[in-house]
Parts: structure tokens; sequence; C-alpha cells
């Protein structure tokens, strides 16, 4: 299926009356991640599934969530988080989940040496927030189903493993993957924000060709000739013909890509090292006529994210996370195309309930939410 994101929330800081704070969907063939859950999560999410519900061909289980990945500690990207938590304990989930968000190395360290956390952490560091949430329950024992809570140091690629319900920590060796998945990855890229942070980038192997059943029926192949042609064996026929298995195979479906760069200034470094990627949505806090606040504050414009697609390779760029004073999007729009202007890259604006779907071969569409469906 490639991937499905689902942007629940397009508004930064605080809610509008047009838009609602971060959280995201990325539903792919292994099932469901989440990237930022702000406050309100788990009501857009239910009305999410019952517009899929009424309104199109597939459904979004909740049992199908596997992981929680978090791009920082600011509260309008995670205050949803334990309520939703909650709900899925009162539903009675017994599936694992996986929490994953950045912290700093100090704070790692402190960690694993036993001892107080560094001084001037932010209060919205995310190891805070998350120490708080198990005081209230967030942990395997109270929720009654199994809670990893994963913490990274980005830059450095160190894992550690809180363990709440024994108040232990546990060095991990490299970043779990969530339970299950062995068809697509998550990975953190690192960014740039007032608070650790990082981009969340999900990627699928890509598929096998299609198995050219009538070619095979043509030439009345045995079943095991046929067999050994799909695993990618060549067979030699009776009369000494032989047959090579990639001929019976259609083009392989590319690695496919999907990035979400949580809260950053443009450029971060982990977003412009990929190669490429199929949709890059970044935020797009300001217009340019602000942009020493976007400097100062670690936030992007709308040409800031543009510039940082067309370094990073994305073939399709969404923009999403509009300051307060952003009623409609043409002006963000028109500034990101100037940048675009001499290049491939597609561009869309983002509005809560949007889609932006990948399909196995890599076909892009942003499917615009409104309310009779969506609309492209
Ligand atoms: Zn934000
Ligand atoms: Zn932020």
């Amino acid at each position: 299926m490639g991937f499905d994101i689902h942007i629940l929330g397009t508004s930064s800081a605080r809610p509008t009356g047009l838009r609602q704070v971060s959280g995201s969907l990325v539903v792919c063939d292994d099932g469901v991640a989440i990237v930022d859950a702000g406050e309100g999560f788990q009501s857009r999410f239910a009305v999410q599934r019952r517009r899929m519900k009424q309104f199109s061909d597939s459904q979004i289980k909740v049992g199908r969530v596997d992981v929680l990945c978090l791009t920082h500690g600011h509260l309008d990207h995670t205050w949803g988080v334990l309520p939703w938590l909650h709900t899925l304990s009162l539903d009675k989930r017994d599936k694992p989940l996986l929490v994953i968000g950045p912290t700093s190395g100090e704070v790692l360290d402190s960690l694993l040496s036993n001892s107080k956390l560094p001084e001037g952490i932010s209060n919205s560091d995310l190891i805070i927030q998350w120490r708080s949430w198990h005081q209230l329950g967030g942990t395997s024992k109270q929720l009654g189903f199994p809670v990893r809570w994963v913490l990274g140091d980005i830059e450095n690629d160190r894992w550690v493993e809180l363990l709440p319900d024994s108040n232990s920590v546990l060095e991990l060796e490299k970043m779990p993957q969530p339970k299950g998945w062995s068809e697509n990855k998550i990975k953190p890229l690192a960014t740039n924000h007032t608070v650790p942070s990082c981009g969340w980038h999900f990627s699928s192997k890509g598929k096998k060709g299609k198995f050219d059943r009538l070619r095979a029926a043509e030439l009345k192949l045995t079943e095991t000739q046929r067999a050994g042609l799909a695993k990618g064996e060549d067979q030699t026929l009776a009369d000494g013909k032989m047959l090579s298995a990639s001929e019976f195979r259609g083009p392989d479906s590319g690695v496919l890509s999907v990035v979400l760069s949580g809260d950053t200034s443009e450029m971060s470094k982990g977003i412009t090292s990929m190669e490429n990627c199929n949709v890059l949505v970044h935020e797009s806090t300001f217009l340019e006529e602000w942009s020493e606040h976007a400097k100062n504050y670690l936030h992007s414009t709308a040409s800031g994210a543009a510039r940082t697609a067309l370094s990073s390779g994305a073939k399709h760029l969404v923009l999403t996370h509009f300051g307060a004073r952003i009623k409609g999007t043409e002006d963000m729009l028109s500034q990101a195309k100037q940048q675009l202007v001499d290049s491939q890259v597609a561009l869309s604006a983002a509005s809560d309930g949007d889609r932006i779907q990948v399909s196995d071969s890599g076909k892009i569409t942003h499917h615009y939410w409104g309310e009779e469906g969506w609309f492209n």
C-alpha cells in the first residue's frame, strides 16, 4: 500500500478557529505510527477513523498502532499522549506500544549514572514529561499493556529505555523498531529546535514486481517450474530451452520514504543529508516577513521549508504547522513556490484532516479534507 499520511493538526503552538495542534498518523502495511499527539489528539484521531469508515474503503484500527514517535517535548506536540494512553487502557489493549523520542546526551548520561538531571534542562525535555506521566499512571503495570519508553540522543545514536515499574533504566544497543514490523522501518533525523528534537523518516523496502502468470500458463509450465521462476530460479525446459526468471517479473517497486519534520529551523542536518524521499512534510510556521522570528525560535519559513526540500531530494513538499497569524495558505505557497520554480518538487499545504498517499509505484496524491469526504 505504500504510505498514507494523515495530518490531524496543522497549527503551531495553540489551536485556532481553523486548525488544531500537531498530531499525524503514518499508515503502512506493517501497521500505524503516530507522530506527535498534541492537546485533543485522541478526539481528532476518533474523528478521522469515523471519516475513513464513512468515506474511504480502508479503515484505521486503533489496534494497528504500534508506535508513537515524538519529535520533541513542546506541549503542542505531546499534551494529548497521556489521555490517549488511558483510553487504550480502558479499551483493554494488550498489544505492546513503543513510545520513542529525543533527548540530550547529558540526560542519557544522568539516567545511566542514576544521578540528577543536568542543570538548566528545559521543562519541555521529554524526560521531565515522561516522568510525570509515569507518576500519573502511564506505566505498563498501571495501564495494563506493555509500553516501552525509549529516549535517544539522535546525533550520537544512543538509546536508553526507561523502566518506570522497576524505577530503572536500560541502555540499548540500537534503536528498537516497532514490534512485528518487517517491511517498513522508522528512523529519526536530527533537526534543530529550542529543545532536543528530531524528524521521523519512514521507509518501505519496496515490493517485488508482479509474476507473469499468463506467460507461465501459455508456456504450459509445471507447478515446480512456476514456483522456481517465482522464487527467482532460472528453469531449463525439457527441450533444452532456458527460461530466465527475471523475464517473468515486472519491475520492483522502489524503496519509498516519507518524512515528518516536527519543529525545526530550515536546512536541518538530518533532513538535508537525505538523498531523496517521496514526501517531506515540513513545518512552515512563518512567512518570509517574520524570518527573524523563525531564526530566533528555530522554526522555518515557507521558503526555508522549500530550500530544505530542495536539498533533501524530496519529490513533494507538504507545508504544515502554521503560526496563529496565518489564515489562508496562499502566501505560504507562493513564497515556497518561488524557491522551487526551477525544480520538479511538487508543493501543497495541509489542512487538518488531509491525507497524503504514496502508492507502491510512488505516485503521490494529496487528498484534501472537505466535509463531504476527501478530494484532490
Ligand atoms: Zn510546534
Ligand atoms: Zn516546538
